[in-house]
């Protein structure tokens, strides 16, 4: 036999099997741990005061970001020949002239009371001091037509979560709510208890910006009855059931958010229509309550983590493009909802159905260098097999991480597959995955900062993503999506 034979007889038998690539392999060497320690010490840097949606901090951060992403080799792809697609947020927020009266006492908004979910209401009733009610005892007061008063209490909530404390007064709210409107209550006053003492200050941010919203979701504010908090010391207000008088006047209107595009064209002169979108948010969590004498919330693993490793992968791509196009979205306004990568979904720069799959990084710069997870991954999240092979054939590749699958779990406590941007995507039927290195005891602290960033775990992820992407990018068949897929939580 000659060579020439042995050849084609081997070309035979790689076309009959189909497992060769037809492809050049994946310019790892392009990636730089450098890069992205550069990258994230300006993208995290007290400069940017935490990036919060909605202020001239966002709009800062995204002439930064497009700047990088030209630099880097992207092509704008926002509206207009643009790096940048605006869209706006509704903003709900309650009015300082919103007043509360118990009995003779006027009590002052955000200092002596608080208002969890901005809600216009104008009443005049007697309060029912309910004291260490459980809500299953609650048919045994009369509350109809009246404020229910009530001592916050513990019991029946699982604690074992991250942001506990943040969470608390959530998860207080819930414990009542239904009962408490099912029996005609029309307000609901909770008193502190030793960990919703804790919340207060905690909270206090949360609940004085709103709520926010965007087209299709949150548009309006809700007709849910008024959930205040007040503290324990000043329990005595409520407790001889007085009467009380409330208004609370919540505005609407609207802000302007940011999703950062660009792309990098592919190589094939009928694939290049076709894209791999790689999402992360360029957003954080602005200024709030100090935390060991920090007050800005700089977000360096949330999320700008994903945001320098998508720069780092444009490198990547410029130096040596795959057949697909990439498209690169640096989404605005996540920790608001979800709300860039909910605009972008039902208004993308490119026709949906030619978004092959969209890879997510949310968080891939902290915890074990061995471990991580990929969201999305696993029955009932994964919504196409082929995506998952190729996340899981690039890892065995290379970077070998142990999976985290607990967090992939439709009974994890955190619900951590319905809190990132790919889960707009697959909404709509398009094959999505979510990376992450997942959460940490300084998730949402201000002690999210560059240099609490593992740099080789950050590496890693991105040639993760990176590996994954290119064999998107370049095999002949696009990954399907499971045909009875639904995401029900
Ligand atoms: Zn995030």
């Amino acid at each position: 036999m000659n060579k020439n034979y042995v050849f084609s007889l081997l070309g035979l038998f790689i076309l009959a099997f189909g497992n060769a690539q037809n492809y050049k392999k994946p310019l790892v060497s392009a990636i730089k741990e450098a890069d992205l320690r550069t990258d994230m010490y300006q993208l995290a840097a007290d400069q940017f005061w935490g990036r919060e949606a909605g202020t001239l901090d966002e709009l800062k951060v995204s002439m930064w970001l497009a700047d990088k992403a030209k630099e880097a080799g992207m092509k704008p792809a926002g509206d207009n020949g643009t790096f940048f697609q605006f869209f706006d947020m509704y903003r709900h927020q309650v009015i300082p002239q919103s007043t509360l009266k118990i009995g003779d006492n006027s009590l002052k908004l955000w200092k002596d009371f608080l208002v969890a979910e901005p809600v216009n209401a104008s009443l005049d009733a007697e309060i029912v001091y309910a004291g260490n009610t459980e809500p299953e005892d609650l048919a045994k007061l009369n509350i109809q037509g009246k404020i229910l008063a009530i001592n916050a209490s513990d019991k029946n909530i699982p604690k074992d979560m991250t942001l506990f404390v943040r969470r608390y007064p959530g998860f207080v709210r819930n414990k009542y709510y239904n009962k408490a409107s099912e029996l005609g209550a029309k307000a609901i006053i909770f008193i502190t208890d030793d960990i919703s003492e804790q919340s207060w200050v905690e909270v206090l941010p949360q609940m004085t910006r709103g709520s926010y919203g965007v087209e299709g979701l949150r548009e309006k504010i809700t007709n849910n009855i008024p959930v205040l908090w007040i503290k324990r010391e000043n329990a005595g207000w409520v407790k001889n059931n007085p009467k009380a008088s409330l208004s609370l006047i919540t505005e609407t209107y609207q802000y302007p958010s940011v999703n950062i595009i660009g792309k990098i064209e592919g190589t094939d002169p009928v694939l290049k229509n076709e894209y791999v979108l790689l999402s992360g948010h360029q957003d954080h969590d602005g200024i709030r309550h100090p935390v060991k004498n920090d007050t800005i919330y700089n977000g360096a693993d949330d999320n700008a983590s994903t945001c320098v490793a998508m720069l780092a992968m444009a490198r990547a791509y410029k130096k040596q493009p795959g057949k697909r196009s990439i498209l690169f979205v640096f989404h605005g306004a996540e920790e608001r909802g979800l709300l860039g990568s909910r605009w972008h979904a039902a208004h993308p720069v490119v026709p949906k159905e030619n978004i092959v799959a969209v890879l997510n990084g949310d968080m891939i710069g902290r915890n074990e260098n061995n471990e991580a997870a990929l969201l999305g991954g696993n029955s009932p999240h994964k919504n196409s097999e082929e995506l998952v092979k190729m996340a899981e054939d690039a890892n065995n590749e290379s970077t070998k991480f142990k999976y985290l699958k607990d967090w992939d779990s439709p009974s994890h406590a955190e619900y951590f597959y319905f809190r990132s941007d790919h889960l707009p995507y697959a909404k709509i039927g398009i094959p999505a995955i979510f990376f992450t290195s997942v959460l940490h005891d300084q998730y949402h602290t201000p002690q999210d900062e560059s240099e609490n960033i593992n740099y080789k775990k950050l590496f890693k992820m991105t040639e993760w993503m990176y590996r994954t992407s290119w064999k998107v990018a370049n095999e002949t068949v696009r990954p399907k999506v499971i045909s009875n897929f639904s995401l029900e939580r």
